[in-house]
């Protein structure tokens, strides 16, 4: 998940971050008002229109505004030349409005396969990306049955759910080198908070060429080999969180800590290619074994206070040092969480998925909802790593 723009979705240059720091004094609309905002931006020498709502003014004059294809604008007053509204009622893309405008954007050759929730561009074989079509209805009904069934009331998407898919690495990598940079090179996917969308490559190789069965074929094989379940993990992961974030699990650009965010997106990653790649992805909850191991090692060597840390903000995440131990961690607590405490959990989650766009908490509100919903840290822990020294 990123947070970063690409320069075809002419977004802000600018993280989303930046715009926080100045956005102290905000006024936040609702999307049922009446009204549709047309921002003519000048960036980086060029001139475009984003037509939607704004749904921050920044006292600074700068923007935050949804635009009618799911994407965020990010606007800095620097860069809005002028803002009118009409009276139109807000409403998203058509689809087929939306599949133009992104074949417009991408590069020359994609074509769209759709499905019920999604519209997937590719311009690698159709058969991969009905394989993927396959496994994100499959993600969007599980995910949507396992809140269900906890008393989650989610909401359908305003926007259809839209996936980039390229036909191999090389290319990805060009179209996402602004938003990646250097770390693109090890990332086969990801979900952008700013355009939306997930971003990908065929990671099969399959492009296509011979066509027909062979290519199905060839899928089925790729993705049965054992060294394949983590890419798909990656891939199923970053669909998880663009469920999430349009389902109003989470909202975009809201103060959603990341261990829970990125909890949730690892509760479901765990692939299952037993059967080849017709099932790619099965299972909720099940024990996410790489996840497991790296939390047993950092065990071994815990700092004391490693819940509250992981708590209070988001900076373990961003290190990369600590990084890998903090998705590890926040995977554990979040099957500790759900097998022990699941009514709890769920009461914290209705918390969160409250947050307001760009609104930022204080690290002592993070401590206090967390201990509100589950109890004083020092027990909870204790309850949690005996959970995972003595067996689940
Ligand atoms: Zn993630």
């Amino acid at each position: 998940m990123v947070l970063q723009n690409t320069p075809s979705a002419m977004l802000s240059r600018h993280p989303a971050t930046r715009l926080c720091g100045v956005l102290f004094c905000s006024l936040t609309l609702g999307l049922t008002a009446l009204g549709m905002d047309h921002v003519t931006v000048r960036r980086q020498g060029k001139t475009s229109e984003a037509v939607g709502r704004v749904l921050i003014e920044a006292q600074d004059g700068g923007l935050a505004l949804l635009a009618r294809d799911g994407v965020l604008w990010l606007i800095p007053p620097e860069e809005k030349v002028t803002r009118t509204r009409d009276a139109a009622e807000f409403s998203s893309l058509g689809r087929d409005a939306l599949g133009r405008g992104l074949l417009a954007e991408l590069p020359q050759g994609f074509q769209i396969y759709s499905t019920p929730h999604y519209l997937i561009c590719y311009d690698t074989s159709r058969e991969y990306a009905q394989w993927c079509g396959t496994l994100f209805e499959q993600l969007y009904r599980a995910f949507h049955n396992y809140w269900t069934r906890r008393g989650v009331e989610l909401s359908e998407p305003k926007f259809p759910l839209v996936a980039v898919v390229f036909a191999n690495k090389a290319a990805y990598l060009r179209f996402s080198q602004s938003e990646l940079g250097q770390a693109g090179e090890s990332i086969s996917g990801f979900y952008s908070l700013l355009t939306n969308r997930m971003t990908m490559y065929d990671i099969t190789g399959a492009d296509g060429r011979g066509g027909g069965r062979g290519v199905s074929a060839k899928i089925n094989q790729i993705l049965s080999q054992p060294g394949a379940s983590r890419t798909v993990a990656t891939v199923v992961h970053e669909a998880t969180h663009q469920i999430a974030f349009n389902c109003g699990l989470h909202q975009r650009l809201s103060d959603c800590p990341r261990w829970f965010s990125e909890g949730i997106a690892m509760f479901f990653e765990t692939p299952d290619l037993r059967g080849g790649a017709k099932r790619g992805w099965s299972g909720i909850g099940t024990v996410n074994p790489s996840r497991l191991e790296r939390f047993q090692e950092f065990l071994q060597s815990r700092p004391a206070n490693s819940l509250e840390t992981l708590l209070r903000d988001d900076r373990r995440f961003t290190d990369a040092k600590q990084a890998v131990d903090a998705y590890a961690e926040a995977w554990a607590l979040t099957y500790f969480l759900l097998k022990k405490h699941e009514k709890d959990y769920v009461a914290y989650l209705r918390t969160l998925s409250a947050k307001k766009t760009l609104m930022q908490d204080k690290p002592e509100q993070r401590i206090d909802e967390f201990r509100k919903a589950f109890g004083e840290l020092p027990k909870v822990d204790a309850e949690f790593q005996r959970f995972f020294v003595k067996g689940r």
